[in-house]
């Protein structure tokens, strides 16, 4: 056999497709932004002008900044934000800078994904960015408190859920409207553990906006407080758990996680992204898309309908 035959067989034998060329333009140089002041982390999510659509140069971006936190002894407190509009309108399905074709370094223990073929491409990306890094961070030893102001949608919920605290500004909504697209909701399935199972239901189905103030009846958010006092309501938190000592913060958190995953939030949301997956391959086999041909502007449109 010549070289470029074997070369071949080694290809087919390890089920590897092209890469596709992607033309990708990152619009922002930090996609998150990272200060410590007063032992509190401050980690902004920093793509204003897209209201913060999560690329992978974002979330491996933000994987660096809570690893920097983590690694700080100077940081008690981990407080996640953003700047622009909204908090998130999710992850990106359709921006100049959306980078789902380029190879990244891994973090976790899963293999590149740009070079797979049929649903395993998205299944093993996912299986990193989404999935993987949500209950990467989830497991910080350190109290984090997310910020959210405005639109927490689709992939911004998965960023607020992770968080052990969640205060948001009276203006502030959450949704997560995936279902049109065929998705048994976002990849990190914490729903029914963020609101009772009926309510999860009814946010699900319905894919309507949930207010600040009804997130805080279902007992998904801390506090509500108006726009303006926002963040020193967050600051003033995140400095007076500062003061409390490290150890018994992350015995607290691991404390209140152990009991979260006696009810079955891990195994629940590891078992719900197979079926996220499958629903991805549906998409594939009927619509010839995985995600059934939208981008950031038909969900915007979509959404919107949910409204009136
Ligand atoms: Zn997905």
């Amino acid at each position: 056999m010549s070289e470029k035959q074997t070369e071949e067989q080694l290809e087919l034998d390890l089920e590897l497709v092209d890469r596709v060329e992607a033309n990708v333009v990152y619009e922002e140089d930090e996609p998150v932004l990272y200060e410590v002041v007063n032992h509190v982390a401050w980690v902004t999510l920093n793509r204003p002008q897209l209201h913060n659509a999560q690329n992978s140069q974002m979330l491996y971006a933000l994987d660096d900044a809570f690893q920097a936190a983590v690694n700080d002894d100077a940081v008690k407190v981990v407080v996640l934000r953003s700047n622009g509009k909204h908090f998130s309108q999710g992850h990106d399905i359709g921006t100049p800078g959306r980078d789902f074709e380029l190879p990244m370094e891994r973090r976790l223990m899963w293999y590149d994904h740009t070079n797979k073929p049929g649903a395993e491409k998205a299944f093993a990306r996912e299986q990193e960015v989404y999935l993987g890094f949500c209950k990467r961070w989830r497991l910080m030893p350190k109290p984090t408190i997310a910020q959210v102001h405005k639109g927490c949608i689709a992939g911004g919920l998965m960023l607020a859920w992770i968080c052990d605290l969640i205060v948001a500004s009276d203006d502030a909504f959450f949704q997560d409207p995936v279902l049109t697209m065929g998705f048994p909701g976002v990849e990190y399935f914490a729903h029914a553990h963020e609101m009772n199972v009926r309510r999860a239901k009814e946010f699900l189905f319905l894919g309507e906006r949930m207010t600040a103030q009804r997130a805080y009846e279902v007992g998904m958010i801390n506090r509500v407080v108006p726009r303006e006092g926002l963040e020193a309501e967050v600051r003033a938190m995140a400095e007076k758990i500062a003061k409390q000592p490290r150890l018994g913060l992350a015995l607290t958190k691991q404390a209140c996680n152990h009991i979260e995953d006696l009810q079955g939030k891990t195994t629940g949301v590891d078992a719900v992204f197979g079926y996220h997956h499958f629903a991805h391959a549906q998409n594939s086999l009927v619509k010839g898309d995985y995600i059934a041909g939208h981008d950031l502007a038909s969900m915007a449109r979509e959404n919107k309908k949910k409204e009136s």
